[in-house]
């Protein structure tokens, strides 16, 4: 396990930010069970299902938080293995903007299969501390919504793939029908800041949370963010009737 560079808060969003997941990292993985009933889990299962994990790659998960998309690629890629009687070793490098969130991931164990085999790096997705083409899958997960330039941060994550490589991003979005949407809305407004309240005693952060998903691009204008930086074969699949979208884009 290795702590690579420091980041420094560029400006008042990512302090912001920083201290959201400061002060929740120890609840985060409670609050996001709380928050989403637990459909965070199908839909990162899902994420992984498209990332189609095989032996002998390299994984980055950006603003990956305490590990969960490493831990289930390395344990994808090496389901394929056993079954191919291939013995390279998938590896994975979580990065994220906080180092309180990484060593939360890293208390929490890493099975035998896993040690040695994922690198914990703090550092800011817009200016990845990482060589150009380095991986051959990069994925990100509710993380690209809280990064202040997102541009750079997708040109960053299309630089540290190997050419042919594949780009997942899971993101909150809005919901596709009108009927979903107001009942989306209650839930977000009314709800989610009373969990942070009981739950990480912090119901301003959670209120943060709430409105920064209503501010992210709808589908379609994100999808046009990622060819901008870069990223051919673009397509995006809802989830939960668009309260999230993953987004696929290859280099
Ligand atoms: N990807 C993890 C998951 O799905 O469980 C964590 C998601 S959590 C909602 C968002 C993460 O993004 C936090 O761990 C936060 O520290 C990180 N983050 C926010 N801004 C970032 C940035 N500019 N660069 C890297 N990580 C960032």
């Amino acid at each position: 396990v290795s702590f690579g560079f420091a980041d420094v808060a560029r400006d008042d969003k990512a302090s912001l930010v920083r201290g959201v997941f400061d002060r929740s990292a120890r609840r985060y993985d409670l609050m996001n069970d709380l928050m989403s009933l637990g459909i965070h889990r199908v839909w990162k299962d899902m994420v992984m299902t498209r990332a189609n994990p095989q032996p002998g790659e390299v994984h980055i998960d950006v603003a990956g938080g305490t590990g969960d998309l490493a831990r289930s690629f390395l344990a994808k890629a090496d389901a394929v293995a056993a079954r191919r009687g291939d013995d390279r070793k998938a590896t994975a490098i979580v990065l994220d903007i906080n180092e309180q969130m990484l060593r939360a991931g890293v208390k929490r164990g890493l099975k035998p299969h896993e040690d040695g085999r994922i690198d914990w790096v703090t550092g800011n997705a817009e200016c990845l501390p990482l060589p150009d083409r380095t991986a051959h899958c990069v994925t990100i997960s509710t993380g690209i919504r809280n990064v202040t330039d997102r541009a750079a941060a997708l040109k960053e994550m299309r630089r540290v793939l190997k050419p042919g490589g594949r780009f997942l991003c899971l993101e909150f979005t809005r919901p596709t029908s009108r009927a979903w949407e107001k009942a989306y809305d209650a839930w977000s407004f009314n709800v989610m800041p009373e969990l942070g309240h009981y739950v990480a005693k912090d119901r301003e952060s959670y209120q943060y949370l709430v409105e920064s998903i209503r501010r992210f691009p709808n589908q379609d204008d994100f999808a046009d963010e990622l060819r901008a930086a870069g990223f051919r074969r673009v397509s995006y699949t809802n989830f939960s009737g668009g309260i999230a979208a993953l987004h696929v884009g290859w280099a």
